[in-house]
């Protein structure tokens, strides 16, 4: 992790699979995270991470603080599709803690110039790339559904988003449950690799990887 201005090469956006959080933390202090009636079933959003090609990336690159009145008209969507799954406030960049939105902000956000513009832009990006590759929908329609029971082949999970959003995600996993899925975006924002070279799921790449071969997308409920 470096600290710099330098403009990035590439931009991730990062999502999260709520089942696979709220299971190992039981979280539930919120009525908008992880403590509902109704469990969440889709991936929600965890953040837009400006990255450079050798690996590295940029963080808390300028003192912007998050000013939740630049979002206003944005706050019921992010409510929606961006809650957060812990229960402790995250620390900010240069001091202090505050909300899920402020920490993605300062740690990434500032540094998304000049592609992104400010707060608003960093946003309304988010949620505009959110919902045009809505990834619970293309898993879905392959059959793989939130369950407590099914276990999926990682290497299905992967070609199926790779065939319908046009490049490779990363996967993270946790306990052999999907933690997060992460699509990568050129600076147009268009669909880019994440990973760079091979893509093909050999033995070599199990061994990198977080997953299983068989991952699971589970639900919770508090
Ligand atoms: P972890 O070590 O849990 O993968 O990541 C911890 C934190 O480091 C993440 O929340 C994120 O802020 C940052 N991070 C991890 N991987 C990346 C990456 O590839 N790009 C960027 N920009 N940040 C990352
Ligand atoms: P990052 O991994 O982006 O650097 O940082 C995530 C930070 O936000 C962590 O400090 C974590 O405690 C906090 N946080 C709050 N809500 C969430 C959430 O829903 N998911 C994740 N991954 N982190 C969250």
């Amino acid at each position: 992790e470096t600290v710099g201005q330098r403009e990035c090469d590439y931009f991730m956006l990062c999502l999260q699979w709520p089942g696979t959080i709220c299971k190992s933390t039981h979280h539930c202090c919120s009525s908008n995270g992880c403590c509902r009636s109704q469990p969440l079933t889709h991936f929600t959003i965890h953040g837009l991470w400006p990255n450079y090609d050798d690996g590295s990336w940029p963080a808390c690159c300028s003192h912007s603080d998050f000013d939740i009145k630049k979002v206003s008209s944005l706050v019921p969507e992010l409510e929606k599709y961006w809650p957060s799954l812990y229960c402790s406030s995250p620390s900010l960049c240069f001091g202090g803690k505050g909300l899920f939105w402020a920490h993605e902000w300062e740690k990434h956000g500032t540094c998304s110039f000049p592609v992104i513009q400010d707060e608003y832009d960093y946003f309304s990006t988010v949620l505009d790339l959110y919902s045009k590759y809505n990834v619970t929908r293309i898993l879905s329609s392959a059959g793989i559904l939130a369950s407590n029971g099914d276990r999926y082949p990682l290497g299905d999970v992967i070609s199926t988003i790779k065939n319908a959003f046009g490049a490779s995600p990363i996967v993270v996993c946790r306990h052999g449950s999907v933690e997060e899925l992460r699509l990568c975006f050129s600076k147009d924002f268009k669909p880019r690799d994440c990973t760079m070279g091979s893509d093909i799921i050999d033995d070599a790449s199990y061994l990198r990887s977080s997953c299983p071969r068989y991952v699971s997308l589970p639900t919770y409920a508090p």
